[in-house]
């Protein structure tokens, strides 16, 4: 079949995503806002942030200058060529580096040479499923270096945190890792966890939690539980909008789970800062959408 051209869909889908934060994160930052006492650094952290929300979507400049690493998640239907749409994301990326949608991050791991262009292995990341829809879905998010830095892996059971192979043991760790990741990664953020899985499974699959609405509840009902308790417990540390203290620390908790091996139980999770920059490009029938 002939495909279509998308590369200004796609040069938009990071414009989008860079300098327009979408509602249901812009939402909760200004509900946070309010949460938190009057004239206190908690309160002037999250002006700051969302004053810099409102900056970046009237300019149309990056919302933070760390514009992170650009992680795309395709689902094409059958006849796509994944080779064409690698292509004409690579494309898009690299003209949103140059109109500084996109800060070049793409730095050659042995030589430290930065390519420019935010191409290189595997860089931008793009994952391809093939499903049974007519239409495309590419999904998009933009991963802060800091909040990467501290996301984490646990291998349960773990003594230390008296974390066994089982829900509770789950809660024990990802209560560990917003308790280490203290005010790095630039909070309040959102976490997203993967319960099972080999370690590179439950990575990718902790940050396919970000797509989710904030506002939504996970379809498993002990999930569900677990992600409102840990909502609620994490909040409670005291941590605070980038570590100044407060009410907020995290603006949301996601949870997934995957089959894992009967010698292996992995909890992982990830984290991503307020800056949670994401957004999906859907073309169906020749109509391109952004939302
Ligand atoms: S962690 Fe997020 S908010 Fe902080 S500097 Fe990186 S991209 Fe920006």
């Amino acid at each position: 079949m002939t495909q279509p051209d998308l590369t200004g869909h796609f040069l938009e889908l990071v414009r989008r995503a860079s300098t327009d934060l979408r509602p249901d994160v812009e939402g909760a930052l200004r509900a946070a806002r309010e949460r938190e006492a009057e004239g206190s650094a908690a309160q002037g952290a999250l002006d700051a942030i969302i004053k810099n929300v409102e900056l970046a979507r009237e300019k149309s400049t990056p919302i933070c200058q760390d514009t992170g690493t650009p992680i795309f998640y395709v689902y094409y239907p059958e006849g796509w060529s994944t080779r064409q749409l690698r292509k004409q994301i690579e494309d898009a990326v690299a003209q949103a580096t140059a109109n500084a949608y996109l800060r070049p991050n793409a730095v050659d791991s042995i030589t430290g040479k930065n390519s420019g262009n935010n191409l290189g292995e595997e860089f931008p990341s793009v994952h391809f499923h093939e499903w049974g829809e007519p239409y495309l879905q590419v999904d998009l998010m933009l991963k802060g270096g800091g909040c990467e830095n501290v996301g984490v892996q646990y291998k349960l059971p773990d003594t230390k945190l008296g974390a066994g192979r089982n829900l509770e043991g789950v809660r024990r760790a990802v209560l560990d890792a917003v308790y280490q990741a203290q005010g790095k990664g630039c909070a309040p953020g959102v976490i997203g966890v993967a319960i099972g899985g080999d370690r590179g499974a439950g990575y990718i699959r902790s940050k396919e939690q970000f797509f989710r609405d904030l506002n939504d509840a996970n379809e498993n009902p002990e999930l569900a539980a677990l992600e409102e308790r840990l909502d609620q417990e994490a909040n409670s540390l005291g941590i605070g909008p980038m570590g100044f203290g407060g009410e907020t620390t995290v603006l949301g908790v996601k949870v997934g789970s995957l089959h894992r091996l009967p010698a292996s139980y992995f909890v992982t999770a990830s984290y991503m800062c307020w800056a949670d920059r994401r957004r999906t490009l859907t073309w169906r029938d020749g109509e391109v959408e952004i939302s």
